[in-house]
């Protein structure tokens, strides 16, 4: 009898964290509001200075 393995497919995404391509600290979204920037934004852990837009 053959036995094939099938190829179990990963549930989920991979919980990889983002890093700061400047400094590799970590980066968390931060949302802002008020004046200034609006919306989420990744930003450095370090504070480096480094800040993207998510979307
Ligand atoms: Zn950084």
């Amino acid at each position: 009898m053959a036995t094939k393995k099938a190829k179990t497919a990963i549930k989920g995404g991979v919980a990889e964290k983002p890093t700061c391509p400047d400094c590799g600290a970590e980066i968390r979204v931060v949302r802002y509001t008020g004046f200034g920037p609006k919306g989420l934004f990744w930003v450095c852990d370090k504070t480096c200075g480094y800040m993207l837009r998510t979307r």
